[in-house]
């Protein structure tokens, strides 16, 4: 269970309404049970129900299970698409151990507004259910000239596009295997990267172009399947 607070042995922590009604409505807990508590901070640790009602909670933290970890240095960065989908890349990007979530706003972006608060509430969520202990970082949105002059040099990118010269992914991704220096993946809106667009992210130091296939995915699935690949050679 994500928790806000410090975690520290002896610590008595009292839950927000909604975590109440999650652990004593739905499943059902009761005083006495034991659950793992993590706060992208300080580690998984034992918590104990201490006591349990109607909207509040009252948890006993004992020892600590397991230790702080850090996930891999991987950063998505996408154009904002449509809410359900938005959610999923949130999802399924933490499932995959990115550690930072960049929307980049680019011409052919159609979604004006993103709610960082309930992408970082997806990622908690997601989280929870994958036993990590870290967070993404949900960075605001940015436009494309911000991104490419706040991009940090010795950062690579992976720049998924359906341009003919893309490398394929697992290709591009030998190559750079075992080379040192963080690595970002990129994708686009659902009306694709506009040419001059393209241009300007291929004069970044360490980019490269790659393909994710032979079809068209849909903005949602290109950074499932980019993910799914770069944490196949991170290997964590
Ligand atoms: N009509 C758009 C176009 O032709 O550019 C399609 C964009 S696609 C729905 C959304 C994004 O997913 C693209 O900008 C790209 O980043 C990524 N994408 C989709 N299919 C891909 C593929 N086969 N290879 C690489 N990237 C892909």
């Amino acid at each position: 269970l994500y928790i806000e607070q410090d975690l520290r042995a002896g610590a008595t922590i009292g839950l927000d309404h909604s975590q109440a009604h999650f652990l004593r409505s739905v499943l059902r807990l009761e005083a006495g049970v034991s659950l793992g508590v993590f706060n992208g901070r300080d580690g998984e640790w034992r918590a104990e129900i201490e006591a349990i009602g109607k909207g509040w909670v009252s948890l006993l933290v004992h020892e600590q299970r397991r230790p702080q970890e850090r996930s891999q240095d991987l950063w998505l960065v996408f154009a904002p698409v449509k809410r359900a989908r938005i959610d999923f890349i949130a999802e399924k990007a933490t499932e995959l151990g990115v550690s930072r979530l960049q929307p980049v706003l680019t011409r052919y972006t159609d979604v004006s507004r993103v709610n960082c608060d309930r992408l970082a509430a997806t990622t908690k969520e997601a989280a929870e259910q994958c036993e990590r202990l870290d967070l993404p970082d949900v960075r605001e949105p940015i436009t494309l000239p911000r991104l490419l002059e706040t991009w940090p040099s010795e950062r690579r990118l992976l720049l998924c596009a359906e341009a003919g010269d893309a490398t394929p992914i697992t290709e591009a991704l030998q190559k750079i295997a075992g080379a040192p220096g963080p690595l970002a993946a990129m994708t686009g809106p659902e009306g694709g990267f506009a040419p001059t667009e393209l241009d300007a992210l291929m004069q970044l130091p360490f980019v490269t172009p790659v393909s994710l296939g032979p079809r068209i995915l849909r903005a949602d699935t290109a950074a499932l399947a980019a993910l799914t690949c770069c944490q196949s050679m991170l290997g964590d």
